[in-house]
């Protein structure tokens, strides 16, 4: 404790309007408390090198993406904290938009031993909640198994940030993929899965993807003319519209304006997101049931016609016919699924699964994975801004995107989360979080090659090697972003390059980005796909054609993980649609 007391004085200190270090560093460590063992460990050793020499925050370069990781968990604790009372005053300014969903739910504590049912479908995220639905539909008696927990509207309008977010994350948010750049990869987990804590962008899949597919890994499936359809049928369940200009914000328009200086072609997203009244809190879940997350519309549809979903239940193993899962308390319980069993843990979470259960054989299963790295930029601009006063993502820069894969969206992150991207230690990096009102912020995703890898068993494990094209495309991104921040009237950008982190202008940034170290740089990625990839052809695809494990009788695979390649665009549209497609082939 005395170790980051140190580190947060040295980050922070008291004597240049920092926080109390001793009371900041409890906090901290009640944060910590809810990461995994390794993240606990890292972070303590952290603390005691850098509280004790804090100069070596800064230098070598070696150590400085240790010293940002802990740096970026302090600012968030310390910002979450401090702008704690306007999260809770803009969560509760209206009433929700909708009330919680009626959903035939149970724990697992209460859940008896043995069940029987048609199909079991393990996890109610994007692709579980249509598979249930589609099954249900069709007369089979469905249960849904939930590793999370069900969250309420209330707890999004009354929990302290920090909470929530530990809440609503696998190992409170600290998942990781390894690799140089490491890459940030947070997975939501509860009753909803990550579209709970999604941001509520929609895109239907690119034609030229689909065409791929179909052409190239043989997914008949995804043929244009019939995936449309089913395009088409999750638009509708999600009540998809364009981001109001009410409710877009101050950051969403500035995006809007810089890109039309230049020319480029921007517009408003499109959104699930009805009665959304841009409180900029959808990573923390969405204090007015506006966002139409799964738990919204497939889960509560799924529940009227039939299915059960049992939550805080980890699955152990499946077999054709044969769930067993863990409670809390570690007692375990069976589910006998006459039918068949339909996996839709996350493209991170399904190859272990299948693993653990016998079913790992196929040599490509975990490999394939793609994640959409993103890296973000921010502008500062002599007006306030208040990016947090407004639809979290709000608006798409696409003039980059067929070209270069490369897709940015103005993104901002909830009250006090986003001092994470400041740069400096000590009173520069004060002096930085007393103007963060100012600054507006971009991110951009690119669309990459399958580069990484889901290792594990028991946990998963992944790795990740950016690969030199998409770490170019990165690089150009920050200076696409960084052009149309300046050309939005920018004084100066953020580029998240630790080598040169702020630039005055194009000329400078276009210096900077020829100077950046790709494997230096802060990457975050939100969309893991493709780990067990569907195709035609056996050798290469671990998944059939019609979404069944090879391999296995009578298993099917129904999430992120069937995409064979990245979508180009945010997933949970595609996701949903494939696993649509795949559960309405499922006799
Ligand atoms: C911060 C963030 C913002 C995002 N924003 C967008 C966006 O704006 N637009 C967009 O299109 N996409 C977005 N995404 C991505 C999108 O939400 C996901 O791609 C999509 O939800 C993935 O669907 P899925 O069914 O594959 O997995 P998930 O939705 O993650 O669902 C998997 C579920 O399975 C459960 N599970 C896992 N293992 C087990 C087990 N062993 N037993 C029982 N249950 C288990 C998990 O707890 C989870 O609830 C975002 C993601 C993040 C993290
Ligand atoms: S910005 Fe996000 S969290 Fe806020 S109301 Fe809209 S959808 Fe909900």
């Amino acid at each position: 404790m005395s170790a980051l007391a140190s580190f947060c004085e040295a980050l922070l200190p008291p004597e240049a309007g920092g926080p109390d270090p001793a009371v900041l560093a409890a906090e901290v460590e009640r944060f910590l408390a809810r990461q995994p063992a390794p993240i606990r460990l890292g972070a303590r050793v952290g603390a005691a090198l850098f509280g004790a020499r804090p100069a070596l925050m800064t230098r070598p370069e070696a150590l400085r993406p240790a010293a940002d990781a802990l740096k970026a968990v302090v600012l968030l604790v310390h910002g979450a904290d401090s702008m704690a009372g306007e999260v809770a005053e803009r969560a509760q300014l209206v009433p929700p938009a909708r009330p919680d969903a009626d959903l035939d739910l149970t724990r697992s504590s209460e859940w008896p031993s043995d069940v029987r049912c048609d199909f079991v479908v393990v996890g109610s995220g994007a692709g579980g909640a249509m598979a249930a639905r589609t099954l249900a539909r069709k007369g089979a008696s469905v249960v849904v198994v939930e590793e999370g927990r069900r969250h309420s509207v209330e707890e999004f309008r009354s929990g302290h940030p920090l909470e929530r977010f530990g809440a609503l994350y696998r190992d409170g948010g600290a998942t990781a993929a390894i690799g140089r750049p490491p890459v940030m990869l947070p997975i939501g987990m509860g009753v909803g899965g990550t579209t709970l804590v999604n941001s509520g962008t929609c895109y239907r899949t690119p034609e030229a993807v689909l065409l791929r597919w179909r052409d190239v890994a043989g997914l008949g499936l995804a043929d244009p003319d019939r995936f449309g359809g089913y395009l088409n049928e999750v638009w509708e369940t999600l009540q998809v519209a364009p981001v109001p200009q009410a409710v877009m914000g101050r950051n969403g328009q500035l995006a809007l304006q810089g890109a039309g200086a230049l020319g480029w072609r921007a517009r408003p997203l499109d959104r699930n997101a009805p009665g959304c009244g841009g409180c900029c809190q959808c990573a923390i879940g969405c204090p007015r049931n506006a966002k139409f997350g799964v738990h919204l519309n497939a889960l509560p549809q799924a529940c009227a016609a039939g299915a059960r979903i049992v939550c805080e239940a980890r699955v152990q193993r499946v077999s054709s016919n044969d769930v067993v899962a863990r409670r809390r308390d570690g007692s375990l319980f069976r589910l006998h699924a006459s039918s068949g069993v339909v996996v839709a843990a996350g493209a991170t979470e399904t190859p272990p699964l299948l693993r653990r259960s016998g079913l790992g054989g196929h040599p490509r299963l975990g490999c394939n994975l793609t994640l959409h790295p993103a890296v973000a930029v921010s502008g500062r601009f002599s007006e306030p801004v208040v990016a947090w006063r407004g639809v979290l993502q709000s608006t798409a820069i696409e003039q980059f995107h067929e070209r270069l894969g490369v897709l940015v969206e103005a993104t901002s992150t909830p009250p006090g989360m986003g001092s994470v991207v400041l740069p400096g230690v000590g009173a520069e990096l004060l002096e930085e979080m007393r103007h963060t009102d100012q600054l507006a912020t971009l991110g951009a995703m690119v669309a990459d090659l399958p580069a990484g890898r889901v290792h594990g068993k028991q946990r998963s494990l992944l790795s990740y090697s950016l690969t030199p094209r998409d770490a170019l495309r990165l690089v150009r991104a920050i200076e696409i972003m960084g052009q149309v921040l300046f050309a939005a009237g920018a004084t100066e950008v953020l580029t998240g390059l630790p080598t040169w982190p702020r630039v005055r202008d194009t000329r400078e940034l276009a210096e900077a980005v020829a100077a950046a170290d790709p494997k230096q740089m802060h990457v975050a990625a939100f969309h893991p796909v493709g780990s067990a990839a569907a195709g035609a052809d056996p050798e290469r695809f671990p998944v059939a054609e019609d979404g069944s494990l090879r391999g296995a009788d009578r298993v099917w695979v129904a999430d992120g993980s069937v995409l064979p390649t990245c979508p180009e665009v945010n997933p949970q549209v595609t996701i949903m649609a494939m696993s649509l497609a795949i559960a309405e082939g499922i006799r």
